[in-house]
């Protein structure tokens, strides 16, 4: 999807072009350096890698055998909605986490650690849903080591469990069943694992290879056996981290915080962070200020499998965002700012979205169709007025369609909806609410204010007439 935005060709053109080449790739799929340099040739493109790209692959060291210690196991809790997601997350958290080491307060920072009754570490990722494990996923991130699939022992295997399994099989992540609300009266763990043998997922006490665990969230029966469960699924994985070297992370989240400034969450997943290390994460870097673990407390340095809150950025990076330690201060910069030079290049080339200015270069090269609008307006009777006009600008080549106009304050749901129909946003008389303001920037969704119909009607006549002065 990147690589055709950038090169202005349909993404099916590079899927089919894959094809020809014998990949077969999705939309999402990251490509290697080679296959980006050999499908923009088929387009008349010349790739050049910037030293970013070229530096990642130095600093890839190999760890020595001998480095490598034993590491916790990093999971996801996956599955569909009220099965009982967030109500397992939270008996594992409160249930292994006593009330003094806690100070009986627990922090939501996106993961946290627990260690089971006979010593072993296990990490969560706090964010139930396989919503923010694609979202990482699709931006390449690979943290999670085992998925547990929560059903409800009440219910079927319902659609979202389907997208959890299908998620977890994709990233070729093992899963553990978790059969959930088993203390119920009407609970029918059986007629799980037989929905599931109907999908070729055969359990282990049906002679499969798949663990599963009936389990309750509620009164934490079977929750131990579970742990267990997914312990000796890391014990076959042999998952190793050495804990001697320069720290790399995942991001989590990340977010502003008034008094302490850029606060992200990071899992830990090679090497050992301390305080006072230089961390780069997207385009943000800085020194390591201070570390807090899920529980608020200061700590002084993480190592592999751990998460850990950090202050010092000097921005957020998104989730997925891959968080690296630099010996000094000046590499991290210069990866940072060649980083934002690539992403402010990228954003010229590529608006995701359409604006009038984008118009006239997408007629010129011929991929230019129709202008989606979204009106909103003061009083319908303008919205009306200037909904016909627009219409009318309709011609052969581009047509003029309105998604949506009503009256009031531009919101989110207007953004929203411009961003999925690709449609710019003329707000009559009205702006946009603070959200929908943001939304709109983090979307780059062109929003036009106008006051006098005329003036509307004029501008998206000449845009669509490819006659627009651009505005910089
Ligand atoms: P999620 O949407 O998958 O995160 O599901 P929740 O954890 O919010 O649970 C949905 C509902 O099921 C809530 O009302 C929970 O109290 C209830 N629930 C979750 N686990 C159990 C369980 O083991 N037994 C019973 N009886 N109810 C449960």
């Amino acid at each position: 999807n990147d690589l055709a935005s950038l090169l202005d060709i349909s993404v099916n053109e590079i899927i089919s072009t894959c094809m020809s080449l014998g990949m077969f790739v999705s939309i999402n799929q990251r490509l290697d350096a080679e296959a980006i340099t050999i499908i923009a040739d088929e387009f008349g493109y010349e790739v050049e890698f910037t030293k970013d790209a070229e530096e990642e692959v130095e600093t890839e060291v190999e760890d020595s055998e001998e480095d490598l210690s034993e590491r916790a196991p990093i999971v996801t809790i996956m599955g569909h909605v009220d099965h009982g997601k967030t109500s397992l997350l939270d008996y594992i958290r409160t249930s292994k986490v006593t009330a003094d080491e806690a100070g009986g307060i627990t922090q939501h920072i996106g993961a946290y650690d627990v260690t089971t009754k006979d010593g072993h570490k296990i990490a969560f990722l706090d964010t139930p849903g396989h919503e923010a494990f694609t979202a990482m996923r699709a931006r390449g991130a690979k943290i999670t080591d085992v998925a547990i699939i929560v059903i409800a022992a009440d219910d079927s295997i319902m659609p979202q469990t389907k997208e959890a399994i299908n998620h977890a099989q994709v990233a070729g992540v093992p899963m553990i069943f978790a059969i959930n609300k088993v203390d119920k009266p009407n609970a029918n763990p059986d007629k799980i694992k037989e929905e599931l043998a109907n999908m070729n997922l055969l359990v282990e006490d049906w002679g499969g290879k798949y663990q599963s665990q009936d389990i309750s969230a509620k009164t934490g029966q079977g929750v131990d056996d579970l742990l267990e469960k997914v312990l000796l699924e890391a014990e076959i994985l042999e998952l190793k981290a050495n804990p001697d070297r320069n720290a790399q992370g995942t991001v989590i989240e990340a977010s502003l915080d008034k008094g302490r400034g850029y606060v992200a969450t990071l899992m830990i997943q090679t090497g050992t962070l301390r305080v006072g290390d230089v961390m780069l994460a997207g385009q943000h870097y800085g020194r390591v200020k201070a570390m807090f673990d899920h529980l608020g407390k200061k700590v002084k340095e993480a190592g592999p499998a751990t998460p850990v809150q950090v202050l010092g950025l000097s921005g957020a990076p998104q989730a997925g965002d891959i968080i690296k330690v630099y010996d000094t201060e000046r590499e991290a910069r210069e990866i940072a700012n060649s980083r934002e030079q690539i992403q402010r290049e990228q954003s010229i080339r590529t608006k995701k979205h359409i604006t009038l200015d984008e118009i006239g270069r997408r007629l010129a090269i011929g991929s230019f169709k129709e202008l989606n609008i979204i009106i909103k307006g003061d009083v319908d009777g303008s919205v009306e007025a200037l909904s016909d006009s627009l219409l009318k600008l309709s011609k052969d080549e581009v047509g003029v369609s309105i998604v949506h106009k009503g009256v009031g304050q531009i919101s989110e749901s207007d953004v929203l909806l411009a961003s999925a129909s690709d449609a710019i946003i003329i707000g009559f008389q009205v702006r946009p609410s603070a959200n929908a303001k943001r939304l709109a920037e983090q979307e780059e969704i062109e929003i036009r204010h106008y006051s006098i119909i005329y003036d509307a009607i004029n501008q998206i006549k000449d845009a669509i007439e490819g006659m627009l002065e651009p505005e910089f």
